[in-house]
């Protein structure tokens, strides 16, 4: 949003927008790729199940392109509606300083309202590319905290068998993807099983009641 900004927006408002579409961004694909990892599963975070998982997270992210006139809002608001406003006022549409005549002596314009395509490419393709910084970012701290995540649990199930388990032991993913479980059977080793796996998906097994 700082790219293409209109003359009338302030410093603070252009480095808020990017700051909180940065923000939001990341949670976003944080929570997204956490949540597809999960859905995949596979425990050990193997490729194909992170490139799975990657793939889902794209997918995922491309709903957010109709969010894309939001984001342009600013630019509308800082580049129409307050120059109008001000030039109705009788003040400089610029820097809102009052109507002394033109060029303005606070900031030099000209008194007319600079004319701004609201789509213009670049603010949109500048959008795209943080976007997609962010969702590279995410992803791979999203992988890194999956990752702990099931280093932790392998920790904690070999503390575990050192105090004499032989029993199967389970418990939830951490973050986002807790609806899955990181689970641990002396017989099979370690799993992470899709949670909403189904019979007639090539694979399947019941991880709830034995086969009759
Ligand atoms: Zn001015």
């Amino acid at each position: 949003m700082i790219a293409g900004r209109a003359p009338s927006m302030p410093n603070w408002v252009a480095m808020l927008c990017g700051w909180w579409l940065g923000v939001a961004l990341w949670g976003y694909f944080v929570a997204f790729h956490e949540m597809a990892r999960a859905l995949v599963g596979g425990f050990g975070s193997p490729g194909t199940s992170v490139a799975f998982a990657i793939a889902g997270s794209i997918v995922g992210a491309l709903p957010l392109l109709a969010l894309l006139p939001v984001a342009l809002l600013p630019r509308w608001w800082f580049g129409r509606r307050v120059p109008e406003r001000r030039k109705a006022d009788k003040r400089c549409p610029d820097c809102g300083y009052p109507d002394s005549g033109f060029p303005c002596p606070e900031c030099g314009g000209d008194g007319t309202i600079a004319e701004l395509e609201l789509f213009a490419r670049r603010p949109i393709v500048w959008l795209l590319v943080g976007a997609a910084v962010m969702f590279v970012l995410a992803v791979a701290w999203a992988e890194f905290r999956i990752r702990q995540d099931e280093s932790r649990f392998r920790s904690d199930v070999d503390q575990r068998v050192a105090a004499g388990l032989r029993e199967a032991f389970t418990r939830p993913r951490a973050g986002w993807g807790s609806f899955a479980t990181l689970q641990y059977d002396p017989a099979g080793g370690f799993d992470a099983p899709p949670p909403f796996d189904h019979p007639r998906i090539p694979g399947w097994r019941s991880t709830e009641r034995p086969a009759p």
